[in-house]
């Protein structure tokens, strides 16, 4: 019976992951199964793209695993059972359950609500495709009426709102946020973002914690109300509870605690890559969620994997956190490099050359699913058949 591999996820992480251990594992030894709720891969790096018009391309799953072997299966995870390593899902089908020996999590994460009242039932957010479609036909339906406000003011506040802004004009934006917009950019990457939300005509609402959202407003914790006909919720993102209810270690936030190479510190045979994982970068802070961390845990997992299940030596690759790429609107953007111990440098790369950038990172990224051993040639390694599958946890 072939060792069954079962990935959560096909997001960066996960169909990465997938990918990766299709040209690496021989055929033979492993079946690879993906789960995920959608049947295209959905950029989310674009979703505020979409929410405000835009039409993304359409990326397949089925075309991405095309030759690989990979068996995709399109449905809802609904709970995983660690200690029978098993998945239910459901589909259009009905329930079903898929039993596994090796579970990749990547289930990724959606947006956190802070226990904000009023969040879930009258807000709108970006974090997944079903999301930013409802705030698209929103934002159709206000036409050049009603007043939008963006809660948050880290990266995803800041890409939604611009790119809101540019695409509707006629309507009136504002953006609340608990701390400093930007607070923590470098001060030429501040200035030319002040500028830009200027230049946007965004009214920016800095060192305002929003205690409750309504319907037609938003009620800051000192009482202030700012009208609002659309909320967008962009305060950060939290992990999927399935994590927490299947029994694995998690963090408080939720993400799950595994070793340096990635495994579950609770159950050996689950390994966790992209935003569900909790691990401490190269610079001793914990990795942030980002597409760039998606790739890093990816490979690190990917590689636990292979030396667990072949009986290699596990190699120790890189955890590191360079900086962000931001986008304003679609000819602005921003690249701002971070230090060794996760500080903004003071300069950053500015404008339409960032911008540049960005579209070419997001370019590749797609590119690098179809090719996730970036062109080398593939060789598939077999099963150690000889010794039990029992990896050394390693600290992280
Ligand atoms: C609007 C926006 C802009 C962003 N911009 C940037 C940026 O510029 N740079 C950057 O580095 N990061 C950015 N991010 C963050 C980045 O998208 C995430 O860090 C990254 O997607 C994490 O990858 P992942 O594979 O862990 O999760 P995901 O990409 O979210 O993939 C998770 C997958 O799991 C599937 N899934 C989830 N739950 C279930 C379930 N119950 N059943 C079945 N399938 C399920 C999802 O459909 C998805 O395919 C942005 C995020 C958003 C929302």
């Amino acid at each position: 019976m072939k060792h069954r591999i079962v990935v959560l996820g096909a997001g960066y992480a996960g169909a990465f992951c997938a990918g990766y251990l299709a040209r690496r594992l021989h055929p033979d030894d492993v079946e690879i199964t993906v789960v995920n709720a959608e049947s295209d891969f959905v950029e989310r790096l674009r979703l505020h793209q979409l929410a405000a018009g835009q039409n993304l391309r359409h990326r397949p799953l089925a075309k991405i695993f095309a030759g690989t072997g990979i068996r995709l299966r399109v449905a809802r995870i609904t709970h995983v059972d660690v200690e029978r390593r098993a998945v239910d899902l459901v589909d259009g089908q009905g329930v079903d359950r898929l039993e596994y020996d090796t579970l990749v999590y990547a289930l990724g994460s959606t947006a956190a609500d802070h226990g904000v009242p009023g969040v879930a039932e009258h807000a709108f957010h970006v974090a997944a495709r079903p999301a930013a479609l409802r705030l698209r036909a929103r934002l159709d339906e206000l036409g050049d009426h009603g007043k939008v406000l963006v809660v948050g003011g880290n990266l995803t506040a800041i890409e939604a709102a611009t790119e809101i802004a540019e695409a509707h004009p006629g309507i009136p934006i504002g953006l609340a946020t608990r701390g400093e917009l930007g607070g923590w950019l470098g001060p030429k990457a501040r200035r030319h973002l002040l500028r830009t939300f200027d230049r946007f005509g965004i009214e920016v609402h800095e060192h305002t914690t929003i205690a409750r959202v309504e319907q037609a407003s938003v009620v800051a914790a000192d009482g202030t109300i700012f009208a609002a006909d659309t909320t967008v919720w962009t305060a950060g993102f939290a992990v999927h509870p399935i994590a927490a209810a299947s029994g694995l270690a998690v963090e408080a936030n939720g993400q799950i605690t595994v070793d340096r190479h990635m495994r579950s510190v609770s159950h050996p045979g689950v390994y966790v890559a992209g935003d569900s994982a909790f691990i401490i970068a190269d610079n001793g802070l914990p990795l942030p969620m980002s597409c760039a961390s998606a790739g890093f845990t990816g490979t690190q997992a990917t590689a636990a994997i292979i030396g667990d299940l072949t009986g290699r030596k596990v190699e120790t690759t890189s955890l590191p956190y360079v900086g962000n790429h931001i986008s304003l609107g679609r000819k602005d953007g921003l690249f701002q490099f971070v230090d060794g111990d996760g500080r903004s440098m003071p300069g950053a790369l500015r404008g339409r050359p960032a911008a540049r950038v960005k579209a070419t990172i997001l370019a590749f990224t797609a590119w690098s699913l179809r090719h996730p051993t970036l062109g080398k040639p593939s060789h598939r390694y077999r099963l150690a058949t000889t010794r039990e599958h029992a990896p050394e946890v390693v600290a992280a």
